[in-house]
């Protein structure tokens, strides 16, 4: 058994990325895995998904990462329009093909993995790439709860809602915060490690896991989210994108 770090829902953020690393290598583990989302909404998508290809020994398929090669129907006008541009940064041709790699990269993600006794995957065990298993499901969806539950042997780590914490089988959500982010994992569980490129939490900080055996600690990283909303910004992209990073919302 290795630590593992995990890291989800990148969205394009690359000054996010490099702090999230940067934390991780200080931590001293020894290996990272990504729950997918590296674009989509951010600026940067070629060395965001440049960077995960160096440095994840696996990643996993998010709904922005097939949305760049699917119909983009279901996709809020935001993200859609981010997709666009996402696309026009990555995809290959006879002048750019230095980015065939991260293009074929994207493009043959797997939705879901094994490893450490544990399962991956971006959304929910039950739709891995688009499902969201959101914090209210508990009260609001307890049948959709108990599918997803009866699926489980083990804990299950997923990200796409931007939200950490734990599902219990008792179906409670417990939020990750600074005074409760290690979480003893004990048979089945849903656990979501965050985003590090767009929390939602109401936290600007970039949120990422570190799974040892049986325990899976929270951390939370600032970093310089103003230059991140200023090349948003000068891509072109919608202000709300850059403006939510400084809320974390
Ligand atoms: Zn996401």
């Amino acid at each position: 058994m290795t630590t593992l770090a995990l890291i989800s829902d990148l969205h394009s953020n690359l000054e996010a990325v490099e702090a999230v690393l940067r934390r991780i290598d200080s931590l001293g583990v020894q290996e990272i895995a990504c729950l997918g989302d590296v674009v989509g909404y951010g600026a940067d998508p070629l060395p965001v998904t440049k960077l995960v290809m160096q440095r994840c020994k696996w990643t996993i398929q998010g709904n922005h990462d097939w949305g760049l090669f699917h119909e983009l129907d279901d996709f809020n006008p935001l993200a859609r329009e981010a997709l666009f541009y996402t696309r026009a940064q990555l995809r290959p041709s006879l002048f750019r093909i230095g980015r065939r790699a991260a293009w074929e990269f994207l493009r043959t993600l797997p939705d879901r993995m094994q490893d450490q006794g544990c399962l991956f995957c971006h959304g929910s065990p039950r739709d891995p790439v688009m499902e969201y298993v959101l914090k209210s499901d508990g009260f609001l969806e307890p049948d959709k709860m108990h599918q997803i539950f009866a699926m489980l042997d083990r804990p299950c780590f997923v990200g796409h809602t931007h939200w950490p914490g734990v599902h219990r089988p008792d179906y409670r959500f417990t939020q990750a915060t600074d005074d409760h982010r290690e979480f003893q994992l004990d048979g089945p569980c849903v656990v979501n490690v965050g985003s590090v490129g767009q929390p939602r939490d109401g936290d600007p900080r970039a949120s990422f896991a570190v799974l040892d055996r049986n325990r899976v600690e929270i951390h939370r990283v600032p970093y310089d989210f103003r230059r991140t909303q200023a090349k948003i910004l000068a891509a072109g992209l919608h202000p709300a994108l850059a403006e939510r990073l400084a809320r974390g919302k």
